[in-house]
């Protein structure tokens, strides 16, 4: 049976693009599953917002049903796509951004997207990367991974990769919204960010990608 691998940690820490390649090396699904807050998001904003643009988080609990989030493999990319459309342009926006943890904070909703992030990995071969994976989501992962790294550091490399998808921002809004993404990932009160107790802890401030990947493959064997 192959491998269940849990990595949590702070926003912009590496965890997707590193998860995506031990996935490669490893032959595992990768799944993102802050990917899948995002895209709630997106239809919340989309659908549910009042007058004034506000999410009104009641009627998003009342449509949560509505909500079909699927990752498509293309070109080996998986793609999000909410309901038939291909999303993965939109959930990386500034406005999803700045709303996704609010959004993540609901009960409702992480309750909806439990049973997506299970199943997957019922059947063993699995890399999830989040905020809740080792302690809620996959408390039972045969591999727990806990990334941290300077709040500069993480800025730098989320700054570079917004730009790479042409999503206009300075260094500080970046900076910013990572701080307050991991305030309220952290201090609210269904599933906070926190490491598992039997995670092991990666602090890659001064690591490159090909070294936390090879240092986080050296515990794991296959
Ligand atoms: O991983 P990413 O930065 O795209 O996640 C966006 C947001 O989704 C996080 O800041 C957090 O609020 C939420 N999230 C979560 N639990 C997860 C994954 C993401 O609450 N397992």
């Amino acid at each position: 049976r192959k491998p269940v691998i849990a990595i949590d940690g702070y926003s912009s820490t590496g965890k997707s693009s590193i998860s995506k390649v031990i996935a490669k090396k490893l032959g595992l699904i990768h799944m993102d599953t802050g990917a899948l807050y995002r895209g709630v998001t997106y239809f919340a904003i989309k659908e549910c917002s009042d007058e004034n643009e506000k999410i009104d988080l009641e009627k998003l609990f009342k449509n949560l049903n509505q909500i079909h989030l699927e990752f498509k493999k293309i070109d080996e990319e998986l793609i999000l796509f909410l309901n038939g459309k291909d999303i993965s342009k939109e959930i990386r926006t500034n406005q999803v951004s700045a709303n996704v943890s609010l959004i993540a904070s609901q009960k409702e909703v992480r309750d909806y997207l439990m049973e997506t992030q299970r199943s997957i990995a019922e059947k063993g071969g699995v890399i999830m990367d989040g905020r809740d994976i080792g302690t809620v989501v996959l408390p039972d992962a045969d591999y727990k991974f806990f990334l941290t790294a300077s709040i500069e550091e993480r800025t730098k490399r989320r700054f570079l990769e917004l730009k790479g998808l042409n999503i206009e921002t300075t260094e500080n809004e970046v900076r910013e919204n990572l701080i307050s993404r991991d305030k309220i990932d952290s201090e609210r009160a269904i599933a906070p960010l926190k490491k598992a107790h039997d995670a092991i802890l990666v602090d890659n401030s001064s690591m490159t990608k090909e070294q936390t990947i090879n240092y986080m493959l050296s515990f794991i064997s296959d």
